[in-house]
């Protein structure tokens, strides 16, 4: 499902090495074409926009200019406006995750923030263990590096932890490990609180870089919260990456790297010549926002309004799936992963589903070895239960339609 990216031939100028790994995003592609207003897409990874909390974001957006204009529209630190920083470390240690405000670095969204680790990890050659299947945005970051991937399984506990010593074979030691330990994209599954112990362990042990990579760990729905990879870290092998985006609105594109103090400096070192400092204007309103927005009473929304379009697109497949289909069962996060009955492929069936209206993400371009065709991944976060019923039917009566 990946292309390489297409240029036109004969190229105007030769492009780096580097350009033929990396592959414009087939999820993308497949975006544009289930954005069609006749289509139910459960495609996009798209928080709900009537969630977001627009009028208090304006208000603080308009505060920001009438009272601190000019230092706003100012060029500003690398590391990030300092009040913001220091909500974040308050607002981790709250969680169990304690940080002071200096080994905070605010980058523009978490994306960023994984490829400042990349960039400051990562030489051609070296090798990244994933879970697989695994983030797409991340694989194609890491493959502009021009590493080479080492992929271990998941099931519904998350990675293999246990089948990680297999990993660390001579030439082959990884130098960063990278996952999405809460309600992982593209699977909605979670990382068990023993593979979390067992995982730290095992970074420690062989000195290896984790990149904890956690955009979904405050929309949990229903069991405990469970503890942050790098709050369980002792010896500084874990970089934690967080982000407004799927709790206030990714347009603002705010993230956060916390980490090991010599790590933070390296980063920002990078990001420093990467964009120079994230949006003075978006972190200063973000800061005074939530300086007396509630916004543990918006996480509960969240979760509400998550938890019950999550269990309403479970009923919803339980419904209207062929028998032979399974799927993940999400405690948090956004996304369900579908397995098509035997032999069915999610990239064939896509373009009938499109006929059918209704559009999902294939699941093969998530594997960072071997793709795998019969999984699709889909998004409840952004349609209310009628439409997910709706949209299950139509899917439903296309995978049937197959067997
Ligand atoms: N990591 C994961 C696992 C994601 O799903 C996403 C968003 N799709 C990101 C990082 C990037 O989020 P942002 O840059 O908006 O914070």
């Amino acid at each position: 499902m990946t292309a390489a990216v297409s240029i036109s031939a004969p190229p105007a100028f030769p492009l780096a090495q580097r350009m033929s790994r990396m592959k414009a995003s087939a999820v993308r592609e497949i975006l544009k074409v289930a954005e069609r207003p006749d289509v139910l897409s459960f495609a996009g990874g798209l928080p709900a926009p009537e969630l977001f909390p627009v009028e208090a974001i304006a208000q603080a957006h308009a505060e920001v200019f009438a009272q601190e204009g000019r230092a706003a529209l100012q060029y500003s630190t690398t590391e990030g406006y300092g009040p913001l920083r220091e909500w974040i470390a308050s607002h981790l240690g709250e969680r169990g995750l304690h940080v002071a405000a200096d080994q905070v670095l605010i980058t523009n969204g978490s994306q960023q923030g994984i490829d400042l680790v990349a960039k400051v990890m990562l030489d051609p050659g070296d090798v990244v263990l994933v879970e697989n299947p695994s983030y797409l945005a991340a694989l194609q970051t890491f493959s502009g590096y021009e590493v080479s991937f080492s992929v271990v399984g998941s099931d519904d506990d998350g990675m293999r932890v246990d089948e990680l010593e297999r990993f660390v074979t001579a030439g082959r030691k990884p130098k960063l490990i990278y996952l999405v330990p809460n309600f992982q994209n593209p699977k909605g599954t979670t990382l068990s609180l023993e593979r979390r112990h067992a995982l730290v362990r095992f970074a420690q042990r062989h000195r290896i870089l984790i990149l904890e990579d956690n955009p979904y760990g405050e929309l949990r729905f229903r069991g405990e919260h469970l503890p942050s990879l790098a709050s369980l870290d002792t010896e500084g092998v874990v970089v934690n990456l967080g982000t407004f985006s799927k709790t206030l609105a990714p347009g603002l594109r705010i993230g956060w790297a916390v980490g090991p103090r010599e790590i933070i400096r390296a980063l920002t070192v990078v990001k420093q010549s990467t964009d120079l400092h994230t949006a003075t204007v978006a972190q200063r309103a973000t800061a005074r926002l939530l300086s007396r927005f509630d916004y543990n009473a918006h996480l509960d929304q969240l979760r509400a309004v998550y938890g019950e379009r999550c269990l309403a697109m479970i009923g919803s497949l339980e419904r209207h799936m062929p028998a032979g289909t399974r799927w993940t069962q999400p405690d948090g996060g956004m996304f369900i992963w579908v397995e098509l009955p035997r032999g069915m492929s999610a990239d064939t069936l896509f373009p009938l589903a499109l006929e059918k209206r209704v559009a999902f993400v294939p699941g093969s371009p998530f594997f960072a070895s071997e793709p795998r065709t019969e999984f699709m991944r889909l998004n409840y976060s952004n349609r209310p239960p009628e439409l997910l019923e709706e949209g299950m039917r139509r899917l439903g009566a296309v995978i049937a339609s197959q067997q």
